[in-house]
């Protein structure tokens, strides 16, 4: 099937019992065992079936079958925050002594995870640009196990071409490639046809599109699903609870439409901020003066809804700017049909020095934008309305010292 039929009908279970249009929710914890040696060979794992929930649950197990599915992966493996996917997939492959790379632009508990907490238990890293692939291959050492990789990568949009760095893992077949593909939804890109090894969603995102879950999901090989799935989820319990999956699911069907529509009302907006007087810079892939540009259209099938832009006059501007949007709402997520507005420096990538950040061009007067499906007229409107605070109070000023004189 195509793509906007997947979304709505792959793997879809039926319920032959009551012929419901929707699959049920099954909201439980523990499941009742035939009998006794049939207990034992299911707890053993030596039969398949459902035990507890911790360990697996049909709801949940229909999501995974849906993103496995739209992934082109062997399986899929949900959790209760994409920060739960993403700790579980890449403690999996990584130990003591181990070393690990990732890219400079990421999202921020992402990297505090990778920065704070792995090295305490012996996980070493390098931290790269990782657009630059020799960049990426001079970073390798001889224990280095993962390379990871956001893309579109969180604020600023940069883009790794996938299949480059993956190239780099046929010299080094130690090496596993982790993708955060959060921007894109599974409807926009697939990492594992450009050669990842595990892709993570934080699912609270486009996933779910309605804001109205936290959520997580890996998928890849069976083998290093199953590896996920046990000890490691199964062990630190950051599993995806069923009510969780089926609102995804619920959402999910929608993917299709509010992919396409996230990605049309984005390119308006950013063209219309990249017009704009008050303006530095905008980071959208779908303009062609962004660096990713052109690996955005080789391996993505559209731009996407997220963009960051540069204000002048720094920290005050963005300040007017999200204190005055009226549509925007002021929050700190993403993929929903609302549109949603942030600053980055001081709130998603709070973790990071100034001078880190500036190194990645997350400046003060930035501001990212989730574009959501409203009508796009009413959103740029609203940014002008916005932005013209911030004009009337750059202009007044010296005028009002001057009343004052
Ligand atoms: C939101 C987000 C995460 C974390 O997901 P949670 O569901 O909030 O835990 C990870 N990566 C990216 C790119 C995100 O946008």
């Amino acid at each position: 099937m195509k793509l906007n039929t997947d979304v709505i009908h792959a793997k879809q279970k039926l319920d032959p019992e009551t012929g419901s249009h929707v699959s049920p929710l099954y909201q439980t914890s523990t499941y009742i065992l035939p009998n006794f040696d049939e207990a034992v060979r299911l707890n053993q794992n030596i039969d398949q079936g459902f035990v507890y929930s911790r360990f697996g649950n049909p709801t949940v197990d229909e999501f995974e079958k849906k993103v496995a599915h739209l992934e082109k992966a062997e399986a899929a493996l949900g959790a209760g925050s994409g920060l739960g996917a993403i700790s579980t997939a890449v403690m999996s492959l990584v130990k003591a002594g181990d070393h690990m790379i990732f890219g400079d632009v990421i999202y921020g508990c992402s990297f505090a995870l990778f920065t704070k907490i792995l090295p305490d238990f012996g996980v070493d890293y390098t931290i790269v640009d990782t657009t630059d692939a020799d960049a990426v291959r001079r970073a390798i050492q001889p224990n280095t196990t993962v390379i990871y990789v956001e893309t579109p990568a969180n604020p600023v949009l940069k883009i790794t071409d996938i299949e480059s760095i993956a190239k780099i893992k046929e010299d080094h077949p130690k090496i596993r490639l982790v993708v955060d593909s959060t921007f894109a939804s599974p409807y926009l890109q697939n990492p594992l046809t450009h050669g990842a090894d595990l892709v993570v969603h934080s699912a609270t995102k486009y996933l779910n599109g309605h804001g109205t879950v936290t959520a997580g999901v890996i998928a890849g090989s069976k083998k290093l699903i199953d590896r996920c799935r046990m000890p490691f989820m199964q062990c630190f319990g950051a599993v995806l609870d069923p009510f969780a999956a089926w609102t995804i699911m619920q959402g999910m069907k929608t993917l299709g439409v509010r992919m396409e529509r996230h990605c049309e009302n984005a390119m308006k907006v950013a063209n219309y901020l990249n017009g704009h007087p008050m303006v530095e810079k905008v980071y959208y892939p779908g303009l062609k003066s962004h660096p990713g540009h052109e690996i955005a259209k080789k391996q993505m099938r559209g731009f996407g809804g997220m963009m960051s832009f540069n204000i002048k006059g720094g920290m005050d501007s963005a300040r007017t700017v999200l204190n005055n949007v009226k549509l925007f709402s002021l929050a700190t997520s993403l993929g929903n049909v609302d549109s949603l507005a942030q600053h980055s420096p001081s709130m998603s990538h709070f973790d990071m020095t100034q001078e880190e950040r500036e190194a990645v061009e997350i400046y003060d007067g930035q501001v990212r934008l989730s574009v959501g499906i409203e009508d796009v007229e009413d959103l740029i409107e609203d940014l002008e309305q916005a932005l013209a605070k911030v004009k009337t109070k750059v202009v007044v000023e010296p005028e009002l010292q001057f009343a004052r004189v």
